[in-house]
């Protein structure tokens, strides 16, 4: 019988030899890390609802989601058509508009933490601003982060994030303390080092919550320890905001950070992002018709396209859908389904693992197990981290892929409301067939 790498590349025979062209055009033979599959890439072609199809001609259930942006599947009918009548209308009108303030409202209509927005093109870019608000606010520095987590690709956040730092200045990383995550570490760091401006966090734990917070009091012990401290409290809530519910984690778990950090879902499949907060400290970024404050001492955000029109309607649009709540009980109880099916894989295959995750992520743990509820996952880091190493996600990345199913990173699942229910059952019959390979070629 042939083997899953054979059967890859069977299935796929267009992308191999785009990804031969790929690699003499794109700087590593791609245009995002995380869209890598060994042997090659699948090349995707175009996309609806819950599926995407490649240059084969392939329908494959989707978790990519966009990388967690698209929460009401592909080309959501009330985004398209917003998207459609402003390309028409402007894509750029090189002045304020008043799609920017309709987009305004909907996110502090959803995130009452939010006195005042800041439109980005990314969550790179704003995690970067938020950051950049924190030392102004405070007249400090350092920043504290949390061990394994992502919070975009700028030199202050590379350390202990997954990333590698070849060209990070040295005074970058310097600045940037690295806390296990326990707020009595965070707690400790704070005491000891009083020239730390901002404690940023994954707002669901590292990676999306592939290392989950664990501790469902976590946010609201590190809003006391901020506080006490005097340092500013940023929530990337890049993967969260507007999934965990309506009003993202924050709303979920009753904490008021006092900046948040977005993109995905708040820009409705479109390059957006943004960053909302305390009026204090979301005020310096404006003039003061003081010559010295307006060029020496406010925070300067500059950006082409923040707020670009067709950018600031595919959000509206998003947003507004999502504060009808529909979309995320739509998600919530098809993750939820997805979850139960997995799980049951599991066991009918007799392969140690499990399927965990709130709201609509779920993540695997493949090759191990433990008592946790299916929720918040209490395994250990250091566990999760050797349970599932590169190989075995890739593995199993390509076994789903060989049975019309692509899920991130082959560990976790974006699920969107519009995977239904007979979707969701193909996913699960595609992670059994998977199991069964997966076992075939020793990988469990
Ligand atoms: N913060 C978190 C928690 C993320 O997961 C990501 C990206 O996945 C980012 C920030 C960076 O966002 P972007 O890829 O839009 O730059």
């Amino acid at each position: 019988m042939a083997t899953l790498e054979e059967r890859y590349r069977s299935k796929y025979p267009g992308s191999v030899q785009l990804y031969d062209e790929g690699q003499s055009l794109f700087a590593g033979g791609m245009t995002h890390q995380e869209r890598f599959v060994r042997p090659f890439p699948i090349y995707m072609n175009h996309a609806d609802g819950p599926f995407k199809y490649d240059v084969d001609g392939n329908e494959i259930v989707d978790f990519v989601m966009g990388h967690g942006s698209l929460l009401m599947g592909h080309n959501p009918p009330a985004v398209a058509e917003a998207v459609r009548d402003q390309l028409l209308k402007g894509t750029h009108l090189g002045g304020a508009s008043t799609h920017e303030l309709r987009y305004a409202r909907a996110v502090k209509d959803l995130m009452p933490s939010v006195d005042r927005v800041r439109f980005t093109n990314s969550g790179t870019e704003s995690t970067y601003l938020a950051i950049r608000l924190a030392r102004a606010f405070t007249g400090k520095d350092k920043i504290l982060k949390f061990r394994g987590q992502f919070h975009g690709w700028h030199d202050s956040v590379i350390p202990e994030s997954g990333q590698s730092s070849g060209g990070v200045p040295q005074s970058a990383l310097g600045d940037t303390v690295v806390s296990p995550v326990d707020t009595r570490d965070a707690d400790r760091i704070l005491t000891a080092d009083k020239d730390i401006a901002a404690v940023i966090v994954e707002a669901n734990g590292a990676n999306g919550g592939v290392f989950p917070l664990q501790n469902p009091t976590f946010l609201q012990e590190l809003r006391e320890v901020t506080s006490r401290h005097g340092v500013v409290f940023i929530m990337d809530e890049v993967i969260t905001g507007f999934r965990l519910s309506r009003g993202g984690a924050q709303s979920r778990w009753g904490v008021e950070p006092d900046l948040t950090t977005m993109a995905k879902i708040m820009a409705g499949g479109q390059a957006g992002g943004g960053v909302g907060g305390k009026a204090e400290i979301m005020d310096l970024m404006g003039y003061r018709d003081d010559p010295e404050w307006d060029s020496v001492h406010r925070v300067a955000q500059a950006g082409t396209y923040n707020a670009q029109p067709v950018v600031a309607v595919a959000g509206t649009a998003a947003l507004e859908a999502v504060a009808t709540g529909d979309f995320n009980t739509g998600a919530d109880a098809a993750a939820l389904r997805l979850k139960n099916g997995l799980n049951e894989a599991f066991i009918k295959n007799e392969v140690t693992g499990h399927a965990h995750g709130i709201s609509s992520i779920v993540q695997l743990n493949l090759g191990a197990d433990c008592d946790c509820d299916r929720g918040l996952c209490d395994m250990p880091y250091e566990e999760i981290h050797r349970t599932m190493p590169v190989e075995k996600r890739d593995t199993l990345r390509r076994a789903m892929l060989v049975n019309g199913v692509d899920m991130p990173g082959g560990r976790k699942f974006y699920v969107s409301s519009a995977h239904d229910d007979d979707v969701v059952d193909r996913a699960i019959e595609a992670f059994d067939k998977s199991l069964k390979e997966l076992r075939m070629e020793g990988v469990v």
